[in-house]
């Protein structure tokens, strides 16, 4: 079945149809994905990353191609695809190596001598299996990577689930793992949440979410009910702090780029500013003025349109809000008329009820709220149901710092948004209805790999506590218990003890043979 309405949203104009997976093909793709996981798991560690790392040349070596998907089926100039997607993969994969190397490395595990005579324990990274990464549409490509590099240098196979909306970019970086990779070890089935939830159904062993809170929370039932780890990274409506002490020019530029990078289409764009008001007309002028000079495509290259036409519809539902409810519109505020463009919109005077301030925007929005002080700033900030970034904007670092500790987020920033998105040492997670997952860093690997420890016990005696239990084993715990609080006195019968009990132990189970 051919995926229904396809348009690049910028032009409209329809593009090649894109086969869905019948939900029957799930199990199929599994087993392949197994098997290739038995061989890719004994891939040597090194060999794994030099594999990860020629992925993200090849991507960045046919970046025309990527940047033509991406400019179908976002729409978006492909200067922000470079800068936003493609043109740091390699950094990002080099950056992920090295995550990798600290996360699966093997932990020795320091044993008491005296209380665990003759034994040592490793803690070793061992591959979940099969990992499925199910994305929505805002990156089509770099939400992919992030989760795809640790899932492949920790030895696991993945299937791919790309949005119904981006399916053809999925495809594109699934062909060139599959050059770099064994048969079978990234996949990518194509469709809507009907497939996506066939393969959360199917035997796979982790599932990486990202997307909207109820199918977060569907996912992650789901999840729960077959004991498998699920990582469910959620929505966002990050608030910027803007105090009368901040270098204005600056922060009006900061503010602008994090709430309208992508068309606002991020988890993590600035959707609420809590400007204090000795500080706001001025803020609030330049923003606006600001806004009014960004063009969106076709006419210029800082915004593309929004992605889909349900989009549209919320980004144009939640303005009216605002407006109806009494906020001033100061830049923007409608579709542009061209493909599904909506004009960079800042709206002043916002409250506390309107849905720019409480839900999930997703588009190319800047609600300003005036508030009389930082205090009020911090409360309202917190006071949202999401909690993925948050950014104090001041000159005074001490002061934004201590601020920023007060946020009730993942990632609290000082004079800077959402680029942690892009660094893979640093855990992209956050709080409430952001969900529990964390992508990048050291943090995310328990989605990848479970921990198994392996213990070696070359004493050539048995343990003193062993059966049989009789009056020397009571002694035994007797004096043990004195030692530890300090008896030192205690040393010599505690010898004795378990030389005792050793003895107990042994002609209790009869003489070796
Ligand atoms: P969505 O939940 O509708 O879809 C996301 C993906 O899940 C798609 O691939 C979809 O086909 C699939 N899906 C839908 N129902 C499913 C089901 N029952 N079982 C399995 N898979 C299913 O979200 P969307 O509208 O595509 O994405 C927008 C949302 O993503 C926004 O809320 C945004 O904030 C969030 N997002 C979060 C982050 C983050 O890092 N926290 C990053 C990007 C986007």
């Amino acid at each position: 079945m051919p995926l229904p309405g396809h348009l690049n949203p910028a032009t409209l104009d329809p593009l090649s149809n894109v086969e869905w997976t019948p939900t029957s093909a799930m199990d199929e793709a599994l087993d392949l994905a197994r098997e290739a996981q038995k061989v890719w798991g004994e891939v040597p560690f090194e060999d794994r990353c030099a594999r990860v790392v020629a992925i993200a040349k090849r991507i960045l070596a046919h970046r025309e191609e990527a940047l033509a998907l991406l400019q179908e089926e976002t729409g978006r100039d492909p200067a922000e695809s470079l800068l936003g997607e493609v043109a740091f993969v390699l950094s990002y994969a080099n950056g992920a190596v090295g995550v990798a190397k600290r996360a699966l490395a093997t932990e020795r595990v320091r044993l008491s001598p005296v209380d665990f005579p003759g034994k040592r324990a490793v803690i070793e990274a061992v591959p979940r299996g099969v990992i499925a990464i199910i994305e929505p549409w805002n990156y089509p490509l770099l939400q992919f990577y992030k989760p795809l590099f640790p899932a492949l240098l920790s030895g696991n196979a993945v299937i791919m689930k790309p949005s119904e909306h981006t399916p053809r970019t999925g495809a594109w970086l699934a062909e060139q793992c599959a050059a770099e990779l064994p048969p079978g070890v990234v996949q990518v089935v194509q469709g809507d949440g009907v497939v996506g939830g066939a393969l959360v159904a199917a035997d796979v062993d982790a599932v990486v979410f990202c997307g909207s809170v109820d199918t977060g929370r569907r996912i992650a039932a789901k999840c729960a009910e077959r004991l498998i780890p699920c990582s469910v990274e959620l929505g966002g409506k990050d608030a910027a702090i803007v105090l009368e002490d901040c270098d204005l020019q600056r922060t009006v530029a900061g503010v602008l780029q994090w709430s309208m990078h992508n068309a606002g289409q991020d988890c993590s764009s600035i959707e609420r500013v809590y400007v204090v008001e000795a500080i706001a007309d001025q803020f609030v002028d330049q923003l606006a003025a600001t806004a009014k000079r960004l063009q969106v495509v076709p006419h210029g290259r800082d915004l593309g349109p929004l992605q889909n036409e349900a989009q549209l519809k919320v980004v144009t539902a939640h303005v009216a809000d605002a407006l109806a409810k009494g906020a001033k519109l100061r830049a923007g505020g409608e579709a542009t008329g061209d493909g599904l463009g909506f004009a960079p919109t800042v709206l002043d005077a916002c409250t506390d009820d309107m849905l720019v301030i409480t839900d999930e925007t997703f588009g190319p929005v800047v609600a300003v709220v005036r508030v009389p002080d930082e205090a009020s700033a911090i409360a309202k900030a917190n006071a949202s149901r999401y909690g993925l970034c948050g950014s104090v904007w001041t000159k005074n670092l001490a002061r934004g710092e201590r601020i920023a500790r007060q946020l009730d987020v993942g990632i609290a920033l000082v004079n800077n948004h959402s680029f942690p998105g892009s660094v893979p040492q640093i855990p992209w997670t956050g709080t409430k209805w952001t969900g529990t997952g964390t992508a990048a860093s050291i943090h995310a690997y328990p989605t990848f790999v479970r921990r198994r420890t392996i213990v070696i016990d070359s004493s050539s005696r048995p343990d003193v506590f062993w059966k049989p239990v009789d009056g020397s084993l009571m002694e035994l715990g007797d004096a043990v218990s004195a030692f530890a609080l300090g008896a030192w006195t205690q040393v010599f019968r505690l010898i004795s003890l378990v030389s005792k009990r050793v003895t107990s132990i042994r002609s209790f189970v009869g003489p070796k043979r």
